[in-house]
């Protein structure tokens, strides 16, 4: 294949992907506003027409900006490919005077600050615009900035040693060198999981144990009936940036924990606080963070055997608008490529994770938490204004959880499944 006709199928799947995605999010838009004007029959007398109406209004907000930030740095990128700025940028940075390792990690931080500039106006419209206009807003310009520069920093700190020994493996490793690329960086993930909730997550916010009280005394119950070690259990100042609610799992081994956010403590009664934790230990059971670790590191030892493969094919760097080869040319172009290739594979992979939701669902369920976690689902839908009726192909493209309806159908079956027994 020739560079151009490489080019020029770049170009057709960019295409499919950005007229997709955009196509979805205008038909989401328009089943939000053709919905917007009453409350329909699945959520009557859960969801008043006030709180119904101001949900459509702050999913219309978010959904038409999304649309337009999308479609610029879609723009954007492509004139990064076609105009051939890629490979002006790469020569502009190419000292001979300095270690060539030392200009490829150069190269990729530079290509990945001007995305970062790039979408610097969309993140504080975003943050400070939509989120304010509705309430949500709790970030302080100042707080914003130093989450940015400690962002920044971090991936500086873990981007450049991992980028040095890639390039070395790549450089001195022989024809196998992706194999043992794939289990470097394999490694360098496992240790992140695990680091992450104790190293890098402190930087941002403040985690705390349960304080004691009736709460505490509900979740040690409900732990130690799931056999689930509640010294993993931290309350997180999510409200320090946002009023919007979550919890998460997240960490390996002894470094696991469930987080909930303060936020969620105030919006939920205790029953339901203890639903969400009985969730999120449903996940920790059903090991679904292992089973995400695996998938992904399947996925990027294809994301090496593709490198490998590419790597030494002279079409693929002049097509990107390359004056030669290069290992930090191949892994920008790889990012350039990731998108448009692989972009149909996206309803599997959200639909693998909305079945870890369902399974999570309906462990809470069988611990007795049903009713409670359908309530807490309908209450963190109404706060956080959730777009609790998505087109479906738009939720079956993006979403990785349910739908609020999907869920509370499956809670409700589950819920007959155990009275049958
Ligand atoms: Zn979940």
């Amino acid at each position: 294949m020739k560079a151009e006709s490489l080019r020029a199928l770049y170009v057709v799947f960019f295409f499919l992907q950005t007229g997709w995605e955009s196509l979805i999010s205008l038909l989401n838009l328009r089943h939000v506003r053709v919905n917007s004007s009453r409350v329909p029959e699945t959520f009557a007398g859960l969801v008043d027409e006030g709180t119904w109406k101001r949900s459509a209004s702050y999913t219309r907000d978010r959904g038409s900006f999304s649309l337009i930030a999308g479609l610029v740095s879609s723009a954007f990128v492509l004139f990064m490919v076609l105009s051939g700025a890629l490979g002006r940028i790469r020569d502009l940075v190419d000292a001979p005077s300095l270690n060539p390792r030392l200009r490829g990690i150069l190269y990729i931080a530079l290509i990945s600050l001007i995305f970062r500039l790039l979408s610097l106006p969309f993140a504080l419209y975003s943050q400070f615009v939509i989120e304010e206009r509705h309430g949500f807003n709790k970030m302080t310009p100042r707080l914003f900035a130093a989450d940015l520069v400690k962002g920044l920093l971090i991936s500086g700190v873990l981007g450049f040693p991992l980028l040095w020994v890639l390039f070395l493996f790549m450089d001195a490793a022989g024809g196998l060198w992706w194999v043992y690329a794939f289990l470097f960086t394999a490694a360098f993930q496992l240790v992140m999981t695990l680091l992450y909730p104790l190293v890098v997550a402190p930087l941002f916010n403040t985690f705390t144990p349960l304080p004691e009280g009736s709460l505490k005394e509900k979740i040690l119950r409900l732990a130690g009936l799931l056999e689930f070690k509640t010294r993993g259990i931290f309350v997180m100042d999510g409200s320090r940036r946002s009023r919007h609610s979550n919890a998460y799992f997240t960490g390996l081994g002894a470094a696991k924990r469930i987080v909930l956010f303060d936020t969620l403590l105030s919006s939920l009664p205790e029953e339901g606080v203890a639903a969400v934790l009985a969730h999120e230990i449903g996940h920790e059971k059903k090991r679904h963070l292992h089973r995400m670790l695996g998938l992904s590191l399947a996925l990027m030892l294809a994301a090496f055997a593709v490198l490998a493969a590419a790597r030494n094919w002279p079409p693929l760097y002049t097509a990107f608008g390359f004056s030669g080869p290069g290992d930090p040319a191949l892994l920008v172009i790889l990012s350039f490529c990731s998108g448009p290739f692989t972009f149909f594979l996206n309803p599997l992979l959200s639909s693998f994770s909305r079945a870890h939701e369902y399974e999570a669902d309906a462990y809470a369920a069988r611990a007795g938490c049903g009713a409670a976690l359908g309530e807490a689902l309908l209450t963190l839908g109404r706060d956080n204004l959730t777009n609790l009726s998505p087109h479906p192909w738009y939720s079956f493209y993006h979403y990785s959880h349910p739908t609020t309806a999907e869920r509370l159908a499956a809670l409700r079956r589950v819920g007959t499944e155990q009275a049958a027994l």
